[in-house]
């Protein structure tokens, strides 16, 4: 089964913690060990693991982004939201997870980020366990 979850975004470029809408699953589906997989069904829209301990830590991967792949830039599609197609390429769509008697095994400082580039938005996760 895949959970089609629906993320609502309030910023143009953010960072959401998702990491207990993930383990709501895990919770949901009763699994004891297995794998979940989380994917981003956008182009300009990614997830990534990072720490959730101190906000600064997603605030800096946010602001160096933006320095690398800046919002107004002498690109070719011309929606204006080619930085977010960019910076969705590089963080990725998906990843994984173990799950460990019957909850995520994540690193101690670990989280589950949303990556908005192109909000805000009403965006969907899917997720899976096999
Ligand atoms: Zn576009």
């Amino acid at each position: 089964m895949i959970h089609k979850l629906k993320i609502r975004t309030s910023s143009p470029q953010e960072f959401k913690d998702i990491t207990f809408l993930v383990e709501e699953v895990v919770r949901k589906e009763g699994v004891k060990e297995g794998v979940v997989t989380i994917f981003v069904p956008h182009t300009t829209a990614a997830v990534t693991i990072n720490e959730n301990y101190d906000p600064s830590v997603v605030e800096d991967i946010l602001r160096y982004l933006e320095k690398i792949i800046p919002t107004q830039g002498d690109y070719t599609h011309l929606e204006g939201n080619a930085h977010a197609h960019i910076k969705a390429s590089i963080i990725g769509s998906s990843r994984q997870v173990l799950v460990e008697e019957s909850r995520l095994n994540l690193g101690t400082w670990q989280g589950i980020f949303f990556c908005e580039f192109d909000g805000p938005r009403v965006r969907e996760v899917w997720i899976t366990i096999r």
